[in-house]
């Protein structure tokens, strides 16, 4: 007997509750358009949730002589002159109105005594521009915007599982999926999609992701769908990600704990930053620690596990206990360890997705009519590295774009789009899964895809190791064929699990193609065969099944914020 299959309508269909999904629901449903959000876990605990340190806007609260000019600029000299020039633009112009509109949904930001909002340094800003909600933004972020879309009466789904969007001669009409809890099928036809569903980090071994979220879920929906790829290779790893235990593996420590005097060691005992920037030590950047670190361990002065030392010890009880409480409670509960007296283990973790689908600056319209693509899944704003608090105002700023595009698509369609065939091909493509009863487990196969792109295309790449990371892609796609499905009375997570490792293979073909062109290091992208800047490499590589990698030109830098761009020190500053 066939499941259930729930047939929904709606105008707008988005897809992911994480922030950005959850302010472009917001949008449409303040404009009166009929939306729908469903999202594959709950909409409280989604991934935007772990967002600590903060989220940017040149208020000029703290710092008045700070303007959106001069974040763009910083937003273009972090990212090593690819980020888009017209989306750093979009960004950083609308960037106090989505702080304002987080406010009008209630989120309780710090303040200073005169009551305006208070903000600090975050990483390599000229200013002070990082708006905060203690160590917890993330998480008052996602609170604030859930109880406004609760308020809105906006409708949320928070255990489907989309598996294939809708699409019918190039544009998209709706999506497929299931429950995640009792298998049911749910066929939304909807006249604009709007993609919000994270990045790819969790392909790598060590993330600093939630557990089962970023699994290249977006990448693979779109490029199906008919929409490119763009700079996949670009991928920020955080110098300090733990170890242990297993399924938490890459959860962060925070780079406070470097701030607040802890030292790095390796097996042998040495404090090897000495090597690596005598002059900074463990306040270097992000990058140069990751680098660092990685290789020590490379090099075999790693721990037998496979990292480093992050050793607070030395510290005073008290100031660990008042100034790294997060930290501390984390190690506790993770490992029960105390880090007043041992040192903890870490190693590089794969944190952010500074590549995703190609979009247009605009409005984040793709390839697809009617198909619009937001937060982590997109690309644009980074370049090839992130300016922390970065992400989360892009969610505010696009997803309010977002949805008012998405609304206008809607209204301008003069008839709503079907196609039966894609529908039957997006069901079969599940009956198809769960009959397969191969012998092949799929967290085995994931485990492996995961140890693969950590070899081949971790902290430092080349050539041989890209080709053949490509190789295990390729061995890992046909064992894809030997594996079994099997949903129990739990519910359906072994399907998810399938769907979630389709998209990794998607995803890690695309990273590691795109790799393999980017012959040069330049930011997050340290290739051993090219350790010099490439200036004709200045331009985003665009990917599709198809026709493999491209190259794109970007605009030029206006002027007026070019003028402004210069290197900033992010010593001292905190850059989760
Ligand atoms: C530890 C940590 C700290 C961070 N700190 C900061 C910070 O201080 N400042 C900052 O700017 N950024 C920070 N970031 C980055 C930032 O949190 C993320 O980039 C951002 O929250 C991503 O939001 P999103 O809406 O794009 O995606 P997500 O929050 O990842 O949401 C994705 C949604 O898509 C859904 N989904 C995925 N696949 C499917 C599918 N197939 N079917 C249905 N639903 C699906 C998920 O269930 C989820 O609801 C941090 C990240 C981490 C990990």
């Amino acid at each position: 007997m066939h499941p259930r299959e729930h047939r929904l309508a709606t105008s707008v269909l988005v897809v992911g509750t994480g922030g950005s999904g959850l302010r472009a629901a917001i949008e449409l449903a303040e404009a009166g358009v009929a939306v729908l959000a469903v999202g594959k876990r709950p909409t409280a605990d989604a991934h935007t949730a772990l967002a600590a340190g903060g989220i940017n806007a040149a208020l000029a609260t703290t710092d008045p002589a700070d303007t959106w000019q001069q974040h763009a600029a910083d937003t273009l000299q972090e990212s090593y002159l690819l980020a888009d020039p017209r989306t750093v633009q979009v960004v950083t112009q609308n960037a106090a109105r989505g702080i304002h509109d987080l406010e009008r949904y209630g989120m309780r930001f710090a303040r200073q005594s005169d009551g305006k909002i208070a903000q600090r340094y975050f990483g390599a800003h000229t200013f002070r521009r990082t708006a905060f909600a203690g160590d917890y933004t993330g998480l008052e972020l996602q609170r604030a915007l859930i109880e406004h879309a609760t308020r809105l009466s906006v409708p949320v789904l928070s255990t489907v599982y989309v598996t294939q969007l809708l699409v019918d001669d190039g544009a998209v009409f709706g999506a497929y999926g299931f429950d995640l809890v009792d298998g049911s099928r749910y066929l939304v036809h909807a006249d604009a999609v709007i993609l919000a569903a994270g990045g790819h980090t969790r392909i790598w071994r060590r993330t600093s992701s939630r557990r089962d979220e970023n699994t290249g879920d977006s990448f693979r929906l779109a490029v199906e769908a008919g929409a490119r790829l763009r700079d996949a290779e670009l991928v920020q790893f955080h110098p300090s990600g733990l170890l242990e235990p297993e399924n938490a593996a890459g959860t962060l420590v925070s780079e406070a704990a470097r701030g607040e005097g802890g030292v790095l060691l390796n097996n042998l005992g040495e404090r090897f930053m000495a090597r690596y920037d005598p002059a900074r030590m463990e306040l270097s950047t992000r990058d140069r620690v990751a680098l660092a670190s990685y290789t020590e361990i490379k090099e075999g002065r790693g721990t037998p596990d496979g990292g480093v030392w992050l050793d607070l010890s030395h510290l005073p009880r008290e100031t660990i206990l008042t100034r790294l409480p997060r930290v501390y409670q984390t190690l506790l509960e993770l490992q029960m360890r105390d880090i007043t007296r041992d040192p903890i283990e870490v190693a590089p973790t794969a944190h952010y997705s500074m590549g995703g689908v190609w979009v247009r600056p605009e409005d984040h319209s793709t390839d697809v009519s009617g198909l619009y693509v937001i937060g982590e899944a997109a690309s644009g704003l980074h370049g090839a590295n992130r300016l922390g608090g970065n992400s989360l105002i892009e969610l505010l700023v696009y997803g309010r774009l977002t949805g008012q595009a998405a609304a206008a698509y809607s209204a301008g369609l003069g008839a709503q789009r079907r196609s039966a065939d894609a529908v039957a091909r997006a069901r079969t493509s599940i009956d198809t899964l769960l009959a397969a009863d191969g012998t092949l487990n799929v967290r085995a196969l994931q485990r492996r895809l995961r140890d693969l792109m950590t070899e081949h295309a971790g902290v430092v790449r080349d050539e041989a190791g890209l080709d053949a990371g490509l190789d295990g892609v390729a061995s890992l796609e046909d064992q894809m064929t030997y594996i079994g499905v099997h949903p129990d009375i739990a519910g359906f997570q072994d399907l998810a699990h399938v769907f979630d490792l389709k998209s990794a293979l998607l995803a890690a073909r695309a990273t590691l193609e795109c790799a393999v062109e980017r012959r040069e290091t330049r930011g997050c992208h340290n290739r051993a065969d090219y350790p010099d800047l490439d200036p004709n490499l200045q331009v985003n590589l665009v990917w599709c099944p198809g026709s493999g990698v491209t190259r794109e030109a970007l605009p030029p830098i206006p002027t007026d914020v070019a003028a402004l761009m210069h290197d900033v020190s992010a010593e001292g500053k905190l850059v989760e």
